[in-house]
C-alpha cells in the first residue's frame, strides 16, 4: 500500500497486551518522529477481510484532532494483515508513571498539588468531551493511556477499542474497559451503553490522582462490584430504576449511596467544588451521571486554585 511506504520503521519501543510499538519516521523527512503501533491479531480465525474492516473503523479517528488527543497520522495494514497505527511520538511517559513513579527504576512519583490535579483533569475532560461530541466512545480510559507531551499537554491515547456510538439497537460487547475503571453498568452486563462509561473511568482516575493509588482496585469482577458498593454505594431500583433487570446484576450488600460529606472528607484537597464534581462522575445510574459537557460547565474549574499552566506542570518522575 501507498500509505505504508511513507513510513520507515525503527527500533522497538515497547510491547503491550495488544500491540508492539516501534519508533518510526517519515521517509521523506526523518526528523518527523512517530510511534508505529502494530496491533496483534486478536484471534487466529480472523478472516482475510477483517483488517479492512478494522482499517475503516479506525480511519475516522484520524479526523479526531484535538490538543488532548493523541494524533493518529496514518493507518495501514502490513503484508501479514496486521493493523498498523502511525501515532504522534510521545516519549515522556504516562500519568500512571507520573503518579506512582517508575517502580523498576525505584523512582518515586512526582509531587503535585490541587492546581496540578485541576489542570490534568481539565485536559482529560476536554479530551473526553471532544470524543463524545464526535460520537466516539473511548472505552478504555486509564492512567497508562494518558500520555504526557513535551509541552506538558496530557493526551488521551490508545483508541484500540474505540468505536462510534453504536446503533442503539445493536448490541455492544460489555467486555471492555480495564476492570478498575469499569462502570457498574458494564459489570452488570448492560448491552446498551453510552458515553457515561467513559465518565465513570474519568471519575475513578480523578480519585486516583488524589489518593495516589487506584480507588477501586478489584481483583475480580465480583470484587469490583463489591468495592463499588462499599466505596460509592449499592446500585438499587431506588437510585437506578431498571438496574436489577440487568443480566449480571448481583450485589453483595446494600450500602447507602455516599453523600457530599464523604467526598469532601476523603478527597479534601479538591475542595467542596471538586468533591461535588467527583461525586457526579461516580453517579451509579449512567442516565443520571454527569456528561463531559456538563463537567466542563462545573464551578470546580473557576474555584481557587486556578489550574496550573501546562508548561509549569511537574514532569517525569
Ligand atoms: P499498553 O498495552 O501497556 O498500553 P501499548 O501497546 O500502548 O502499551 O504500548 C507499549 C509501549 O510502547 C508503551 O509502554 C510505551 O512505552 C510505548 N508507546 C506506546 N505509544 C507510544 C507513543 N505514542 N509514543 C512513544 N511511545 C509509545
Amino acid at each position: 500500500e501507498d500509505e505504508k511506504r511513507k513510513w520507515v520503521k525503527g527500533k522497538k519501543l515497547g510491547e503491550g497486551t495488544y500491540a508492539v510499538v516501534f519508533l518510526g519516521h517519515l521517509r521523506d523527512d526523518p526528523s518527523t518522529l512517530v510511534a508505529i503501533k502494530k496491533m496483534k491479531k486478536v484471534s487466529k480465525d480472523i478472516e482475510e477481510g477483517m483488517s479492512h474492516d478494522a482499517i475503516r473503523e479506525v480511519k475516522h479517528l484520524q479526523e479526531l484532532q484535538h490538543d488532548n488527543i493523541i494524533a493518529l497520522r496514518s493507518v495501514f495494514s502490513s503484508k501479514d494483515q496486521n493493523l498498523n497505527l502511525v501515532l504522534e511520538f510521545l516519549p515522556l511517559g504516562d500519568l500512571e508513571i507520573l503518579i506512582k513513579g517508575d517502580q523498576q527504576r525505584k523512582i518515586p512519583g512526582v509531587r503535585y498539588g490541587a492546581a496540578d490535579i485541576k489542570a490534568w483533569m481539565g485536559m482529560l475532560t476536554r479530551a473526553v468531551w471532544f470524543c463524545h461530541e464526535n460520537f466516539v466512545l473511548h472505552r478504555d480510559i486509564k492512567p497508562n493511556n494518558l500520555l504526557i507531551a513535551a509541552n506538558g499537554e496530557l493526551k488521551l491515547a490508545d483508541f484500540g477499542l474505540a468505536r462510534g456510538f453504536a446503533d442503539p439497537y445493536q448490541y455492544m460487547t460489555a467486555n471492555v474497559i480495564t476492570r478498575w475503571y469499569r462502570p457498574p453498568e458494564l459489570l452488570f452486563g448492560a448491552k446498551h451503553y453510552s458515553g457515561a462509561v467513559d465518565i465513570w473511568s474519568v471519575g475513578t482516575i480523578f480519585a486516583e490522582i488524589v489518593l495516589r493509588n487506584a480507588y477501586l482496585p478489584g481483583g475480580t469482577e465480583l470484587e469490583q462490584v463489591k468495592l463499588i458498593c462499599e466505596a460509592v454505594g449499592t446500585p438499587t431500583e431506588d437510585n437506578w430504576p431498571g438496574v436489577t433487570k440487568l443480566r449480571d446484576y448481583a450485589v453483595p450488600s446494600t450500602n447507602p449511596v455516599r453523600g457530599k460529606a464523604y467526598y469532601e472528607r476523603t478527597f479534601e484537597i479538591l475542595g467542596p467544588e471538586g468533591a461535588d464534581l467527583l461525586m457526579r462522575t461516580l453517579t451509579l445510574n449512567p442516565n443520571r451521571r454527569i456528561t463531559a459537557k456538563e463537567m466542563l460547565q462545573h464551578t470546580y474549574w473557576l474555584a481557587q486554585p486556578h489550574p496550573t499552566r501546562k508548561e509549569d506542570l511537574p514532569r517525569k518522575a
